[in-house]
């Protein structure tokens, strides 16, 4: 269970502040719903997620040095993300 609250780095104010934790809407369309992320109290927008889904060890690493995060179509990976949303770092799957 994701905590209510985390101190962690915002991309968006581009320091650390808290987050508070929400859940998707059973309504979301994208499949998220149900899904934990958080909300940055700073700027009232979307930090980071709270769940650590596609994220992997064999994941290829970002630029801080963690697993990336894949991101899933239907089948397969699409691409691989930052994990915690800080850095830029974006691969395609198989690229
Ligand atoms: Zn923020
Ligand atoms: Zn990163």
């Amino acid at each position: 269970m994701a905590p209510a609250t985390i101190e962690a780095y915002c991309r968006e104010c581009r320091d650390y502040t808290t987050g508070s934790c929400k859940i998707t809407k059973p309504e979301n369309s994208n499949g998220n719903e149900g899904r934990p992320w958080y909300q940055c109290v700073r700027h009232k927008g979307f930090m980071r997620r709270g769940d650590s889904l596609g994220i992997s060890p064999a994941n290829p690493h970002c630029y801080c040095h963690k697993p990336s995060r894949a991101g899933h179509s239907a089948v397969r990976p699409t691409n691989y993300t930052c994990a915690n949303n800080i850095c830029c770092f974006f691969k395609p799957y198989g690229g």
